[in-house]
């Protein structure tokens, strides 16, 4: 399976990174390794001093494609969840300061939180979905799929132009405002429509 993540998915996130909103979706992948297993904790990286959360909705794919048209795309997933898009934002900085890949600053070990998956019913819509990361107790941030600025069947139609996706493959899809530094013993609580799926202890 692969991580496929979509950067500035939301207007007021790209503006807190002083970044623009993109006219075509920012695409970055993180391999099976990133995944943080369930009920492990997440151990500060030794590389960074200011490694960020991102809390995303994360969609799973259940079908195989390519060249998927968006009318179509809804029939690739059936489950999702919300997780934390790790990044170590000082490595980030240098890596696109200097024109790079930023893979290693988003790709590493354990860098990929997923919670427990929601099947989807024909009473949810995907495009009207609340979720939110709370931190000790304290809401971090608060996101709306309706707020994105590539839907999820735009992402799977332009992501599947060049990448076959397949079954088990998991999207991240973008983060809304309020990113910000993690703490060794935080706890990081995610919710889906107010129902807790993602636990992540830092140590
Ligand atoms: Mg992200």
């Amino acid at each position: 399976m692969k991580i496929i993540c979509i950067g500035r998915n939301y207007a007021d996130h790209a503006k807190e990174l002083n970044n623009d909103v993109p006219t075509q979706p920012v695409i970055f992948m993180k391999p099976k390794s990133a995944l943080l297993l369930p009920k492990k904790p997440l151990y500060y990286p030794e590389f960074t001093d200011n490694l960020h959360y991102e809390c995303e909705l994360v969609v799973k794919i259940c079908k195989n494609g390519k060249y998927i048209q968006e009318k179509f795309a809804h029939k690739y997933y059936n489950a999702v969840s919300v997780g934390i898009d790790f990044t170590a934002r000082d490595l980030q900085k240098k890596l696109k300061d200097q024109g790079l890949p930023w893979e290693l600053s988003k790709a590493f070990d354990a860098s990929a939180a997923v919670g427990k998956f929601k099947e989807l019913t024909p009473e949810m819509d995907i495009n009207n979905l609340k979720f939110e990361l709370s931190r000790n107790g304290e809401v971090l941030q608060s996101g709306h799929t309706k707020d994105m600025i590539f839907s999820i069947n735009s992402i799977i139609e332009y992501v599947s132009q060049y990448i076959t996706i397949n079954i088990g493959d998991l999207i991240f899809t973008g983060t809304p405002a309020g990113v910000g530094a993690v703490n060794v013993y935080d706890t990081f609580i995610g919710t889906l429509e107010g129902e807790e799926l993602l636990k992540v202890d830092i140590r």
